[in-house]
């Protein structure tokens, strides 16, 4: 560990029980770097903090901090935000994994630009890559879902793992990248056109009906 350089990490502050805190460290599609594990070592080390939590979007909690001790911890460990910058979740895929036929990361990296530049939305928007059908990306469960095909990418929009759970509606199938990823704006532009304010796309769907989306989409 010597000869590893810290780094420091962006966190978001998210307030728990027993006037407690957690702080979300910030990820690029979950990856944890030496630099990273080496800051957040020497923190849980320095504050005594004993758990550090994996998050189903792929970032991590640090949790147990105690209110008085928080800034001191945020100055520690690197910059605090207020709202953490939106991930995509995205599997292994085709660089690791045998059973990958797409590239999830490299789609992942690109579905979030589109994201991004796209705002804003009605609410929060979760999106999921996976580079073949098992979906370990979650794409199915998600507002945004890519899996990869060995003859181009299937597209779903409006699928939930929370409070309305559903599957995304399958809205473009073995698509080139390219193809895939103008089909997903224009389905954002169907959302902010008809999504009302912090309405999930997978509320939105339930409310005007699939065909409606599909039609638009025509
Ligand atoms: S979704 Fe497929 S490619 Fe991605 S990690 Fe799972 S098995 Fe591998």
């Amino acid at each position: 560990m010597d000869n590893i350089v810290a780094e420091p990490l962006v966190v978001m502050p998210v307030e728990r029980k027993n006037d407690t805190y957690a702080l979300r460290i910030a990820l690029n599609q979950g990856e944890f770097t030496p630099g990273m594990m080496k800051t957040v070592m020497e923190v849980m080390s320095k504050f005594n903090l004993t758990s550090l939590r994996v998050t189903s979007g792929q970032r991590l909690n640090l949790e147990g901090i105690a209110k008085d001790k928080l800034d001191e911890v945020v100055a520690a460990i690197g910059t605090s935000v207020k709202k953490a910058p939106p991930t995509v979740n995205v599997c292994t895929g085709v660089g690791l994994c045998k059973y990958g036929v797409q590239d999830s990361r490299g789609m992942g990296k690109k579905l979030l630009e589109i994201v991004l530049q796209n705002g804003p939305y009605p609410f929060k928007i979760k999106s999921g890559v996976s580079g073949c059908k098992i979906s370990c990306g979650f794409s199915n469960v998600r507002d945004i879902g890519l899996v990869g095909t060995p003859k181009g990418w299937d597209v779903l929009f409006g699928g939930g793992a929370a409070r309305n759970v559903r599957s995304g509606v399958k809205i473009g199938t073995k698509l080139s990248e390219d193809e895939a990823l103008s089909l997903i704006v224009k389905a954002l532009d169907f959302y902010k056109e008809n999504g009302r304010k912090r309405e999930r796309i997978s509320g939105m769907i339930d409310r005007l009906g699939e065909e409606a989306l599909l039609e638009a989409l025509k």
